[in-house]
């Protein structure tokens, strides 16, 4: 498994404001947006393309352009859907597909509520987006519906990552030869005894959508 931390001064801006408390929800909602722009940008170093020859204006010249079929977008419902736009900006072609996981906040087991997805994705490149990778039961979980799908190989996206999220993925797929990426903006210090990220940003669906 491979693990970036996207270090570029403005991921680290666009994350300070985004972990202040006094950040109001509108404001963090673009913010989301922006960061996940960049750290899609870095996500898709490894999209899959095919060689192509255009014209130009001026003279005949080789290119490269995305191969088909196209990847996969799966937001993890529901903080995930605040990191869709800001990936689909840079992937415009990409298919999206919907999974719905909710963490037990007693035992943070995770479970699917909800899943719109291709039912067939083999061949598919699968990017995940999940802001928090916290415990890492809902990325684990998560890919694993992916895999048992037919997916080719999976990336996922996150704002901020735990250590022992990491480690638990990490983990769960030792054994594997599964090709997964895990790209975030920054790996905070640890979780706390409610499963939340230290210093992290608190809880992202809350912060992006309102309490409920
Ligand atoms: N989910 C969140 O929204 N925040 C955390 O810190 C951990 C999980």
């Amino acid at each position: 498994m491979k693990v970036l931390v996207v270090d570029h001064p403005l991921v680290t801006h666009k994350l300070t404001v985004l972990r202040d408390k006094s950040t109001n929800s509108q404001v963090f909602r673009q913010l989301v947006e922006e960061l996940v722009t960049l750290l899609s940008y870095e996500a898709t170093r490894d999209v899959k393309t095919h060689p192509v020859e255009i014209e130009t204006p001026v003279a005949k010249t080789k290119g490269a352009i995305l191969s088909t079929p196209t990847p996969v977008v799966v937001p993890i419902l529901r903080a995930g859907l605040g990191m869709l736009e800001g990936m689909m900006r840079v992937l415009p072609s990409a298919d999206v597909g919907f999974l719905g996981m909710v963490r037990d906040e007693k035992t943070l087991q995770a479970s699917t509520y909800a899943n719109r997805l291709p039912e067939d994705l083999t061949g598919r490149q699968c990017y995940l987006l999940d802001p928090m990778l916290a415990t890492g039961g809902t990325l684990v979980a998560a890919m694993n519906y992916l895999i048992e799908r037919g997916a080719e190989e999976i990336t996922a996206i996150c704002l901020l990552a735990a250590p022992e999220g990491i480690k638990i993925v990490e983990q769960a797929f030792a054994n594997s030869k599964f090709p997964i990426t895990i790209v975030t903006g920054a790996l905070d210090e640890r979780l706390n005894e409610h499963g939340y990220i230290v210093p992290g940003l608190g809880d992202a669906g809350d912060r992006l959508y309102g309490v409920v």
